[in-house]
């Protein structure tokens, strides 16, 4: 997939799944817009992936962050063709247990940001009349999962705002989409304790751990022209966990 030419705006590529979303695009020949509540990792990440990335601090629960992140972005590339909705964090524990401040927190990142950030993107891509706007969501968004009532009600929120934006842009060129993924190993699942690892990997139809990259290679193909014509999908990349 080539995308010369194109800008595409990750957010919380400063590690994870995010920072080999962005890798890839760069790869690809995109100009990559790196962003992350954590400046100083989001500067690295730029000028290790190095070329055309540009890193730009931006916390997706404030309005005004990423008003000036679209700025910042607008007025380096002119244009902003991609945006992966990929920020987001855990806050795990059983629901009677769970505190009202954890609730708040993660549907703040995971569902508002997305919202803020999907809000900012759709204004300059309508007068483009062309975007491609990638959702990070969850298989638990689908299946719910004990102990992330939080997580995985934000991640549900993520696939109902994939829907209402795919509607509400498509008459304008914007495709919305959402990847599911299942056990991807990064720094979030390596806080998981052995006995979750252990339960999510028996249900993995194809026997390991996915990576970042399987992840990716999905985000590049919704974000890509090959996929013009799908839009308000949720593609699980999950080795089959939900069909087991
Ligand atoms: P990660 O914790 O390694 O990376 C998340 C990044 O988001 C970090 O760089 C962090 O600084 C950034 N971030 C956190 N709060 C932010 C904020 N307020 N504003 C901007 N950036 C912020 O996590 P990951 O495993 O790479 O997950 C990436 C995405 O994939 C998340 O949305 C996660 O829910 C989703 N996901 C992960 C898995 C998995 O198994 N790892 C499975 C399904 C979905």
């Amino acid at each position: 997939m080539n995308f010369e030419n194109k800008t595409a705006l990750v957010t919380g590529s400063a590690r994870g799944i995010g920072r080999v979303i962005a890798q890839s695009f760069a790869t690809a020949g995109a100009n990559v817009v790196i962003s992350d509540v954590d400046q100083a990792a989001c500067e690295k990440t730029a000028s290790e992936i190095g070329g055309a990335a540009i890193a730009c601090r931006a916390d997706v629960t404030s309005a005004d962050d990423i008003d000036q992140l679209f700025k910042t972005v607008t007025d380096k590339f002119k244009r902003i063709d991609i945006v992966v909705n990929n920020a987001g964090i855990t806050r795990d524990g059983l629901m009677i247990r769970m505190d009202e401040k954890d609730w708040d927190t993660v549907l703040d990142i995971n569902l508002k940001g997305a919202f803020l950030v999907t809000k900012s993107a759709a204004r300059i891509m309508m007068k483009q009349r062309y975007g491609r706007i990638v959702n990070i969501s969850s298989v638990v968004g689908l299946t719910g999962n004990a102990g992330q009532a939080n997580y995985s009600a934000s991640k549900a929120g993520l696939i109902a705002l994939t829907k209402t934006s795919a509607k509400e842009l498509g008459s304008r060129g914007v495709t919305v989409n959402a990847v599911a993924p299942g056990y991807i190993e990064t720094e979030m699942t390596a806080a998981l304790p052995e006995a979750a690892r252990e339960f999510f990997l028996s249900k993995v139809v194809l026997g390991r751990p996915g990576t970042p990259e399987d992840v990716a290679r999905a985000v590049l193909f919704l974000a890509s022209d090959e996929a013009a014509y799908v839009t308000g999908q949720v593609l699980a990349i999950d080795g089959g966990m939900m069909i087991s």
